[in-house]
Protein backbone atom coordinates (compact mmCIF):
# COMPACT_ATOMS: atom_id res chain seq x y z
CA UNK A 1 0.00 0.00 0.00
CA UNK A 2 1.68 3.23 -1.03
CA UNK A 3 0.54 6.60 0.44
CA UNK A 4 1.84 9.57 -1.63
CA UNK A 5 2.21 13.24 -0.60
CA UNK A 6 1.21 15.41 -2.84
CA UNK A 7 3.75 18.15 -3.93
CA UNK A 8 2.19 21.20 -5.95
CA UNK A 9 4.51 22.91 -8.76
CA UNK A 10 3.79 23.73 -12.34
CA UNK A 11 2.73 19.93 -12.69
CA UNK A 12 1.39 18.23 -9.46
CA UNK A 13 3.17 15.24 -8.81
CA UNK A 14 3.19 12.93 -6.40
CA UNK A 15 6.00 11.42 -4.40
CA UNK A 16 5.91 8.52 -1.96
CA UNK A 17 5.60 9.03 1.66
CA UNK A 18 4.95 6.17 3.32
CA UNK A 19 4.77 2.14 1.67
CA UNK A 20 3.01 0.05 4.07
CA UNK A 21 3.14 -3.89 4.12
CA UNK A 22 -0.93 -4.89 3.42
CA UNK A 23 -0.43 -7.99 5.50
CA UNK A 24 1.49 -6.97 8.60
CA UNK A 25 1.13 -3.33 8.36
CA UNK A 26 4.82 -2.89 8.92
CA UNK A 27 6.35 0.37 7.60
CA UNK A 28 8.91 -0.06 4.65
CA UNK A 29 11.91 2.49 5.70
CA UNK A 30 12.12 4.86 2.52
CA UNK A 31 14.31 7.71 2.11
CA UNK A 32 13.50 10.67 -0.16
CA UNK A 33 10.72 8.71 -1.33
CA UNK A 34 13.01 5.76 -2.35
CA UNK A 35 12.87 2.89 -0.71
CA UNK A 36 15.43 1.27 1.63
CA UNK A 37 14.83 -2.80 2.09
CA UNK A 38 13.57 -4.72 -0.88
CA UNK A 39 10.32 -5.36 -1.05
CA UNK A 40 7.39 -7.41 -3.21
CA UNK A 41 4.98 -5.15 -5.29
CA UNK A 42 2.32 -6.29 -7.17
CA UNK A 43 -0.14 -4.56 -9.67
CA UNK A 44 -2.56 -6.39 -11.54
CA UNK A 45 -5.21 -5.33 -13.99
CA UNK A 46 -7.92 -8.12 -14.10
CA UNK A 47 -8.90 -9.33 -17.18
CA UNK A 48 -12.14 -9.96 -19.44
CA UNK A 49 -11.85 -13.84 -18.66
CA UNK A 50 -12.16 -12.82 -15.22
CA UNK A 51 -15.05 -12.09 -12.52
CA UNK A 52 -13.41 -8.53 -11.81
CA UNK A 53 -12.96 -7.61 -15.89
CA UNK A 54 -10.67 -4.43 -15.70
CA UNK A 55 -10.70 -4.38 -11.60
CA UNK A 56 -6.72 -3.26 -10.85
CA UNK A 57 -5.40 -4.48 -7.40
CA UNK A 58 -2.45 -3.48 -6.00
CA UNK A 59 -0.24 -4.29 -2.63
CA UNK A 60 3.14 -4.48 -1.57
CA UNK A 61 4.54 -7.01 0.89
CA UNK A 62 7.72 -6.70 2.98
CA UNK A 63 10.56 -9.68 2.79
CA UNK A 64 9.58 -11.14 6.35
CA UNK A 65 5.18 -11.78 4.74
CA UNK A 66 6.43 -13.05 1.40
CA UNK A 67 8.49 -15.53 2.66
CA UNK A 68 5.64 -16.73 4.52
CA UNK A 69 3.34 -16.13 1.41
CA UNK A 70 5.45 -18.44 -0.51
CA UNK A 71 6.13 -20.86 1.75
CA UNK A 72 2.57 -21.99 1.07
CA UNK A 73 2.65 -22.87 -1.93
CA UNK A 74 2.86 -26.45 -3.44
CA UNK A 75 5.27 -26.00 -5.97
CA UNK A 76 8.20 -23.62 -4.81
CA UNK A 77 9.08 -20.11 -6.49
CA UNK A 78 11.67 -21.05 -9.38
CA UNK A 79 14.57 -19.14 -9.87
ZN1 LIG B 1 4.69 -7.66 6.21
Amino acid sequence: MRQYEVIETKETQKKVKKIICNKCGKEIPTEKGEPRADFLSVEKRWGYFSEKDNQVDSFDLCEECYDAFVATFVIPVGE
